[in-house]
């Protein structure tokens, strides 16, 4: 399994890492926990995205706001602190922000190029659109790496791609940026009882699974497989936003799985996606407690057989 991960992902405020749930170095702790994995290939785009490319997504209104230390913050959803300069922002949150998207634009390459499935263990910032920045989520990777695709003639326009979102938080920012794209589709799971809770962007999932808060893996699971048997076949891609903010442990997120859980989440996810050979990459997506790297390490690991088996019959 390619596994995508730059040491240029890890995010450390130092003294200031307490001012937001994010464990921003659990990319170093899921590389650390993965490197002995003879089943594991580390893989890693060559640069951060450039501006330039994030300019060309965004609206024109955005391009500023991004370069914006106060909106940087709001969209951080930390407290302003007056001393610190959009330098420091630029260069400690979102410079790795960029990394990441590199990391989802080189990993969407790759599976469209060679098949099979590409792990970023960044990336997945679907609270982001064109037009505004929330959650944590400053640029929004899958709707930049489908533009930057289209103009590099890997994706037509009318390629059918599929996104599976099954972070806690509905994703609304995917949502938006494919509004009148039904190229596209969406499936959704989320815990319907949290942000972001708008009609608007949730009416636009084509395969939604609302759950209740306090939801269990069990029920999770089921709802789940349930969704997964509604897809196509056809898809030239999917993006898979595989958030760890479902864990139980996850004061955000409000769901009830476990670290086995989220693991078989993900082989259901491969397992549905290896039966259409459909190119995959993976996303990081939330996960803010401490049981976060410990859940993406688990969950690579068990995939790692699971692909290596399903390459020789489907992926090519
Ligand atoms: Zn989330």
């Amino acid at each position: 399994m390619k596994v995508i991960y730059s040491k240029h992902y890890n995010i450390d405020l130092g003294l200031l890492n307490y001012l937001h749930p994010f464990d921003g170095t659990k990319f170093q702790t899921i590389y650390d926990g993965l490197k002995k994995n003879a089943g594991v290939e580390f893989v890693e785009p060559s640069d951060a995205v450039s501006m330039d490319i994030i300019d060309e997504f965004l609206s024109s209104i955005m391009q500023h706001r991004v370069r914006n230390k106060n909106g940087i913050f709001q969209a951080l959803e930390v407290p302003r602190i007056p001393l610190i300069g959009f330098s420091f922002l630029d260069r400690k949150i979102l410079t790795p922000m960029r990394w990441g998207v590199a990391g989802t634009i080189f990993g969407a390459t790759q599976a469209l190029k060679n098949g099979g499935v590409y792990w970023n263990v960044s990336g997945g910032y679907h609270h982001a659109m064109q037009q505004n920045m929330e959650g944590f989520c400053i640029y929004n990777d899958v709707g930049i790496c489908h533009q930057q695709l289209i103009k590099n003639g890997l994706l037509s326009a009318n390629d059918k791609i599929l996104i599976i979102d099954t972070d806690a938080h509905h994703g609304n920012g995917n949502a938006y940026t494919f509004m009148e794209n039904r190229h596209v589709t969406i499936l959704d799971v989320y815990n319907a009882g949290i942000y972001p809770t708008s009609g608007y962007t949730r009416d636009r999932v084509d395969i939604p699974v609302p759950l209740p808060p306090g939801t269990d893996g069990q029920t999770y699971l089921q709802r789940y497989s349930e969704a997964l048997e509604k897809l196509d076949n056809d898809y030239r891609l999917a993006f898979v936003v595989a958030g760890t903010d479902t864990l139980m442990s996850d004061k955000l997120g409000g769901l009830c799985l476990s670290i086995d859980d989220v693991a078989e989440r993900e082989k259901l996810t491969l397992k549905a996606l290896s039966q259409h050979s459909i190119p995959t990459v993976m996303l990081g997506g939330g996960g803010y407690s401490k049981d976060s790297a410990k859940s993406v390490i688990r969950a690579i690991s068990t995939c790692v057989d699971l692909v290596r088996q399903s390459r020789d019959s489907h992926f090519s």
